[in-house]
């Protein structure tokens, strides 16, 4: 199926790696030029240059940090009026919220509810002008089946679940489409700190732990970053115009509820 992208622009945030890399890659496999996003130079320049090659798209790397304005400023220099904004950054740290503070939470909503909301805001009227836009927010199955050590993410994400719930509504006569894909447990450097986080706490070998995880999910296994990214893709297509204000969970069936 063509997705009807060829030529759009996509902003693609915290891409260097794991869950972002994928949505990059596959947007890229459809014609859309990128604009790649992440904190480390080196690591993003090199999968900048293998999503080029892989996909012979035009692939801009910006080195920021989205939780800066003076990242979300460079990001919008190279990239002033993308069709397409995927908002990723790193999720929180997971531990007891007995001992996380005010800067705590401050550094959790910065990265997981406020900079995709900035970025929203700098990009959102272009697209409506426009009458073509897609925003993909990569939140956490968490938003849904929350993960008690995960109290700072199941805390920001929500609140970004609950204020996108509101705008897409507002800009779908536009043709501007926002929704949120919740990944489960997909093999990435994320899922191995969880994975740790979990093993210290539990005071279990961590391959007992990985394993006890990936056996427990309907699918026995993790998910695979492609099968990801090309989810994200067909969210940005022209296909998928009617889809909106939606929570879509990416998890081998682990959410037990009917719906
Ligand atoms: P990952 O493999 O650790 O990759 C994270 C990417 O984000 C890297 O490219 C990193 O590069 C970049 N990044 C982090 N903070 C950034 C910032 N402030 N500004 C710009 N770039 C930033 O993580 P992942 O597994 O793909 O996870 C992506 C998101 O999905 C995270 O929020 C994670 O919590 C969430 N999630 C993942 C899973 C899973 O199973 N993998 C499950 C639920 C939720 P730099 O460090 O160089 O900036």
């Amino acid at each position: 199926m063509d997705f009807g992208l060829r030529g759009r622009t996509a902003i693609v945030c915290a891409a260097s790696m794991g869950l972002g890399r994928s949505c990059a890659t596959a947007l890229g496999g459809e014609g859309v030029k990128l604009v790649v996003v992440a904190r480390r130079r080196e690591i993003l320049e090199r999968a900048a240059g293998e999503i080029r090659s892989a996909t012979g798209t035009e692939t801009v790397a910006v080195v920021a940090d989205v939780t800066t304005k003076e990242g979300r400023d460079a990001i919008l220099a190279a990239c002033p009026n993308p069709d397409i904004l995927i908002n990723n950054a790193g999720g929180p740290p997971a531990g007891d919220f007995r001992n996380w503070d005010r800067s705590d939470w401050i550094k959790a909503l910065d990265a997981n509810m406020l900079a995709p909301i900035e970025l929203m805001k700098s990009t959102i009227d272009g697209m409506i002008a426009r009458r073509f836009g897609r925003i993909v927010n990569i939140t956490s199955h968490a938003v849904k089946a929350p993960i008690a050590m995960l109290g700072l993410s199941n805390g920001a994400r929500s609140g970004l679940t609950g204020f996108v719930a509101g705008l897409a509504r507002a800009t779908a006569e536009h043709n501007v489409t926002i929704n949120n894909l919740l990944p489960g447990t997909f093999d990435t450097d994320r899922l191995k700190s969880n994975l740790q986080a979990l093993a210290t706490n539990t005071k279990r070998p961590v391959e007992e732990v990985t394993q006890d995880i990936r056996s427990s999910n309907p699918s026995r296994r993790f998910g695979r970053t492609e099968e990801f990214g090309a989810t994200c893709a067909f969210l940005c297509s022209a296909q998928a115009g009617y889809i909106t204000g939606q929570n879509i969970l990416i998890d081998g069936g682990s959410y037990p509820g009917t719906f």
